[in-house]
């Protein structure tokens, strides 16, 4: 397989560009199709973008077309799934401007359902094959950071909410004060923490949509294996993130709220962006607590870690400038 050859060959960060079919309303509009996929290598790795057409394409690990399936996407994830049950810490990242398909990738809907819902079935299928010799246990924790806010999307309704803050623990593992964590037994108990999690990401924002393009969405899989013999555990983690929208924010008109939000949003995906290209330069520091995001995922990310970042675009010509921008954020991490 490609994508095995690829994860022996390179570092732990991998990068797949996805892109989004043309939707109704943009051809409406008369938006054309600006991208291109020229099969040079015969291995659709690269993606041109109109603007570059002189210039070199971009080059990722994978490129995603738009007729390609959910079922075809995670074809190419579940080795890092497998890496979890292996022990390794794994975090699963999508990047791109608002409309660009990042909730598509992640959550995806009924029916077409994305990685996260399928990472989700595919650890406790890994884990049934194993159940002789181990025991597991599987904690879900999901989290938005909103303005440099952490807030707990799984706490009961009617509690108040807390602070949240992020410390690291004597075996070095990164947690944050005073979460809840959702003990799951199967795959089906996904649809009710995704419930949960929904409402509350409703009632704080006061726009959902709005809202939710402009926070970071966190959920955290926490799986210890034990040994049923020995006794001996591991303990690994796997986090999804769909991104706030990287859309370049305004800031002439902006004032208040939408101001605060803009340069919150800015800062922690160039947070994301500077941790990135340290960790594939392979610098000896790599700025992890330059933002919540980074400093909460700094176990995560890194060279005992395997990072998958998804750069999801729009093809309109209507988006050529965000697109391009995406697609250079992205191919810092090469
Ligand atoms: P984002 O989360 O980046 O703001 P969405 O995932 O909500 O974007 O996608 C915007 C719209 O485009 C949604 O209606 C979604 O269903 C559709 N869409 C995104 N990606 C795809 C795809 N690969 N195939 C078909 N429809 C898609
Ligand atoms: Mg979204």
């Amino acid at each position: 397989r490609l994508f095995n050859e690829v994860m022996r060959a390179k570092g732990n960060i991998r990068v797949f560009c996805r892109v989004r079919p043309l939707s109704d309303a943009e051809t409406q509009a008369g938006a054309a199709d600006s991208v291109s996929f020229p099969e040079d290598d015969g291995a659709k790795r690269h993606i041109h973008l109109q603007t570059s057409a002189t210039g070199k394409p971009f080059a990722f690990d994978r490129v995603f077309q738009p007729d390609i399936s959910q079922e075809e996407v995670f074809a190419d994830v579940q080795p890092l799934i497998q890496a979890v049950m292996d022990g390794w810490n794994v975090c699963v990242f999508a990047y791109g401007q608002t409309g660009s398909g990042k909730t598509h990738t992640m959550e995806g809907s009924e029916g077409n359902r994305g990685v996260t819902v399928r990472a989700f079935e595919e650890l406790f299928e890994l884990a049934q094959q194993s159940w002789g010799i181990y025991s597991y246990d599987f904690k879900v924790s999901i989290i938005e950071i909103y303005n440099e806010t952490i807030r707990d999307l799984l706490v009961k309704k009617g509690g108040a909410s807390k602070k949240h803050d992020i410390k690291t623990n004597e075996a070095g593992q990164v947690y944050i004060t005073d979460l809840s964590h959702a003990t799951a037994t199967g795959p089906a108990d996904f649809k009710e923490l995704m419930r949960t999690a929904g409402k509350n990401r409703s009632t704080g924002a006061t726009k959902m949509n709005e809202g939710s393009s402009r926070s970071h969405l966190v959920m955290g899989i926490t799986v210890t294996m034990s040994n049923k013999a020995s006794g001996e555990t591991l303990t690994s983690k796997l986090s999804l993130v769909d991104l706030a929208g990287s859309e370049r924010q305004d800031k002439t008109g902006a004032t208040g709220e939408r101001l605060k939000e803009s340069l919150h949003i800015n800062k922690s995906l160039s947070a994301l962006g500077d941790v990135i290209s340290a960790l594939t330069a392979r610098h000896a520091h790599v700025p992890f607590r330059n933002s919540k995001l980074t400093h909460l995922l700094c176990d995560s990310l890194g060279n005992d870690c395997k990072t998958l970042l998804f750069v999801n675009v729009s093809p309109a010509s209507t988006n050529l400038s965000e697109s391009a921008c995406s697609l250079q954020f992205a191919a810092r991490a090469r």
